[in-house]
């Protein structure tokens, strides 16, 4: 089961929960004030795209 990590708006901190695919979408109360101000934080994110398909424009010569 993934986990992933919450911050609250309220207080600021960082929780993590385990989120599972049915309530991904679903709003976490903080722990430390109880509010459900909290908004998921995306961790380890790879913005890494491979190129495939492109063709090298420059040329020796
Ligand atoms: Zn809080």
């Amino acid at each position: 089961m993934p986990i992933y990590e919450y911050r609250c708006k309220a207080c600021g901190r960082t929780f993590d929960k385990l989120s599972s695919i049915s309530e991904k979408d679903q709003m976490k109360t903080c722990p430390y004030c109880g509010k459900e101000d909290s908004v998921k934080l995306v961790s380890g994110f790879l913005s890494k795209s491979a190129s495939k398909g492109a063709c090298n424009a420059s040329s020796g010569g």
